[in-house]
């Protein structure tokens, strides 16, 4: 099985030599075990940082095979450097893990990922079991941002990161997907196949500073739930019914107060006026954005289905992508 790592890197000069140390020593024990190909690569791909991150890549594709190396005209962001550097090897591997380049997930839990690749799994999620070493800021708002994006209809595994292994059709499962707007964490369990989960504990960052500040974090966050649903669009169209429902309300309430004396002039048509124009207004905003809704999600060109198996008589031997 040749198994390709891919490990985007920005500014990351303080922890590549390590990382690279770290993956040489995984790879070589992996394929010692027999588990996977000597063939096995570990691919950097490095995204327009300005320091020596590219320089040190090339040295590490100079001084050993198992290491090569991609560079992105420009610095896209991590989601993007991820996606490049996975379209890039998808023909070439059985599967491909996806690491950051900080040490800071586990590598031990490579192992588990490719035992149950073996076992048969398409996608296997890494999974944080604890975030011990995470601030209670940074805890507290990833995993507010899990429990957001959930509720408003995407579909993340919970606490899992861009940490996980990817078969080749699971990859070109994701390749069918032409969305622009990328949240990978969303995207990927859509795809489906048979999947699981590796626990490991989250590190520190082994040197360097998080190139996630907050700013970025929030961006993210709202990039993630924007461009996988449209429920958003949907809780302003159910509020716009609340609302004309309740102002059907007042204006029974109105009549009846208008009709017993209670009210001075002019009182029971503004109240009726408010409530009404808010409720209708905000229904039509939101039958309007179900359009828009519709277009949005049209113009994304999500496959519609991706198929697993396809068994026929006339098949040439077997179908299912040949593990080992
Ligand atoms: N990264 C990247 N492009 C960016 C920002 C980050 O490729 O614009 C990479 C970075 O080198 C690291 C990974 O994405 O390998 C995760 O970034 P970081 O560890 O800074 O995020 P955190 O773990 O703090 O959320
Ligand atoms: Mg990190």
């Amino acid at each position: 099985m040749k198994l390709y790592v891919v490990i985007p890197c920005y500014q990351e000069e303080e922890v590549l030599p390590e990382t690279a140390r770290r993956m040489k020593e995984k790879m070589a024990s992996l394929a010692g075990r027999g588990l996977i190909s000597p063939e096995s690569r570990v691919v950097f791909v490095n995204d327009g940082s300005r320091d020596a991150t590219w320089r040190i890549i090339t040295e590490l594709c100079e001084q050993d095979p198992l290491f090569e190396g991609i560079s992105l005209s420009r610095n896209r962001g991590h989601q993007n450097a991820l996606l490049a550097g996975l379209m890039t090897v998808k023909e070439k591997a059985d599967a491909v893990i996806s690491m950051d380049a900080d040490l800071q997930d586990d590598i031990n839990a490579m192992d588990e990922m490719v035992q149950k690749y073996h076992e048969g799994c398409d996608i296997v999620y890494g999974v944080r079991s604890q975030r011990k070493t995470d601030s209670f800021f940074k805890r507290f708002t990833a995993e507010g941002f899990y429990r957001l994006v959930n509720l408003l209809g995407g579909e993340v595994v919970f606490n899992h990161a861009d940490y996980r292994l990817m078969s080749r059709r699971a990859l070109e499962g994701l390749a069918q997907f032409k969305e622009v707007n990328l949240f990978l964490r969303g995207i990927i369990p859509m795809i489906g196949y048979r999947t699981d989960v590796v626990y490991y504990e989250r590190h520190e960052r082994f040197a360097g500073q998080s190139k996630y500040p907050l700013k970025k974090m929030l961006a993210f966050a709202f990039e993630g739930i924007t461009s996988l649903s449209v429920r958003p669009i949907r809780l302003i169209f159910l509020l716009g019914v609340l609302l004309f429902l309740v102002s059907i309300g007042m204006l029974l309430y109105t009549l009846f107060q208008h009709f017993t004396g209670n009210t001075v002039a002019g009182w029971s048509s503004l109240v009726i006026s408010i409530w009404a124009i808010g409720g209708l207004e905000l229904l039509a905003i939101g039958i309007v954005g179900e359009y828009i809704g519709k277009v949005y999600l049209e113009t994304k060109h999500r496959p519609p289905f991706l198929i697993a198996e396809y068994r026929r008589s006339d098949a040439p031997q077997k179908e299912t992508p040949p593990k080992a």
